[in-house]
């Protein structure tokens, strides 16, 4: 028997899975026990070269590649018209392998129904951390055990950036445009930098952890365009280092997940701290396994390829066994996602107040006053300010509290006189 694959997309990834495909039929064929066949390869522009892809194979037609596939693989992006090529495909009775983040954080669960009525599998291991081997570990591998907590650095030109600001002491523009030549960067960044693309995998990832549907509008999130150098300066001073991380965990006290993206510290000795360039990692805390950590290339074409073709074997082999295999039953209950008020971490405020006696007994009122505790004050003064103004900088790190309890601090501390400034409030994570 002889696999037809259907290929939409020859874009960056797409021309990296069909070289491979038509480049190592016996390999292949050794991983599946049949044959594939690449039919067909969907593109917009049909007269644009696609180096290792013969003329012949490209079409702009995707109705027609889907006709007669046992396996459909979607790597164009977007939401239309891959959601409807995709449903076309399952109902059509092909399994499908897709890359789409950006659709599967919108339409999880109805993507994931069409396969399971259609009796056909939908994989997408390249959706989250590119090359990194995490929805299978998430979804498989730790199907026995109760995984609490994923936490990641989830988009590899956000972390490119932050450990240029660290590591260089550059600005956020500064590395954002080294970022784009280097091409980690798209034209237009606010996918990554805003968080968006990270809250889409944090969607997926919450979705397979705790078996219940979880929408890319579930996410809350924070992007790291306010991250100024100084930030960095004075995290690097207390040990920490600035991380955009993607977070969801189970909050069994509430009975409801939580799932967010912001930029946190880190301690230097947590293993996400090391993670430099544009590389990802994500760390699984699970209640038998313990904790584990996936680290590797999130993005680039050979990479993700790489997860793709992972899937596109996987799927094959079922093919030929026969079955496309046993989902898992739907969730009984359906957890709800956890407002941000509900979320409990440890912070840390640094601001500048007027330098003298009893700031700072005023300001630590403030915190006690909302039963957020201290941990540590660090307070360092100004040398030679040019207003002439004697002001001095104070660093507050807190011990777990609510986010709504933080955020009535924040408040108060803005109303008290003898603060002037308040330069930044980030969560510690990883402690
Ligand atoms: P890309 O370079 O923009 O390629 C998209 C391909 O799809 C192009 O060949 C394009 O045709 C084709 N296409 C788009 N819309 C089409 C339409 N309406 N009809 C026919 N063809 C259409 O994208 P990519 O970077 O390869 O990404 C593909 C998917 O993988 C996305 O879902 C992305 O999120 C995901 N992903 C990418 C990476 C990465 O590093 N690039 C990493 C992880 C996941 P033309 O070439 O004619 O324009």
């Amino acid at each position: 028997m002889t696999l037809k694959v259907a290929l939409l997309g020859a874009g960056t990834v797409g021309v990296e899975v069909a070289r491979r495909i038509l480049e190592r039929p016996d390999e292949l064929r050794d991983r599946i026990g049949d044959d594939l066949e690449l039919t067909s390869v969907v593109v917009r522009d049909t007269s644009k070269e696609r180096p290792g892809v013969p003329a012949d194979l490209i079409t702009a037609d995707a109705h027609v590649a889907i006709q007669g596939a046992d396996i459909v693989v979607e790597l164009m992006g977007g939401i239309d018209p891959a959601h409807d090529l995709i449903l076309s495909a399952l109902n059509s009775g092909a399994s499908v392998v897709t890359a789409n983040k950006a659709l599967l954080a919108k339409h999880f669960a109805e993507l994931f129904e069409a396969a399971d009525n259609a009796q056909v599998r939908l994989e997408h291991e390249a959706a989250v951390a590119g090359a990194i081997p995490i929805i299978r570990p998430v979804g498989d591998s730790l199907a026995g055990d109760r995984i609490t907590r994923v936490m990641g650095i989830m988009n590899g030109t956000t972390n490119y950036i932050l450990d240029k600001m660290d590591t260089e002491g550059w600005s956020f523009d500064e590395a954002l445009k080294t970022a784009q030549e280097l091409g980690y960067a798209e034209a237009d960044p606010t996918a990554d930098v805003e968080g968006h693309d990270a809250a889409a995998k944090v969607a997926i990832l919450a979705s397979l952890a705790f078996h219940t549907p979880v929408t890319i509008d579930d996410v809350y999130v924070e992007g790291i365009t306010s991250v100024t150098a100084e930030m960095v300066e004075t995290a690097r001073a207390q040990g920490f280092t600035i991380k955009l991380l993607g977070i969801c965990e189970k909050l069994d006290d509430l009975g409801k997940v939580s799932a967010r993206v912001y930029p946190a510290l880190l301690p230097n000795s947590h293993p996400l701290s090391s993670v430099s360039g544009a590389f990802n990692a994500v760390f699984v805390e699970a209640e038998a396994a313990g904790e584990l950590m996936f680290y590797g290339q999130g993005a680039g074409g050979a990479p993700t390829a790489s997860a793709v073709l992972g899937d596109i074997v996987s799927v094959a082999r079922r093919k030929v066994l026969g079955g496309r295999g046993q989902y898992e039953r739907r969730a009984r209950t359906i957890l709800p996602v956890a407002s941000l008020g509900d979320i409990t971490t440890r912070y840390q405020t640094t601001l500048d107040v007027a330098d003298r006696p009893g700031v700072l007994q005023a300001v630590t009122e403030v915190f006690a006053n909302q039963e957020v505790s201290i941990e540590l004050v660090q307070q360092s003064q100004y040398d030679d300010l040019e207003d002439g103004d004697s002001r001095a900088k104070l660093v507050i790190a807190t011990h777990s509290a609510t986010e709504s309890a933080l955020a009535q601090t924040v408040k108060n501390l803005n109303d008290l006189d003898v603060v002037r400034t308040i330069h930044s409030v980030l969560r510690i994570e990883g402690q």
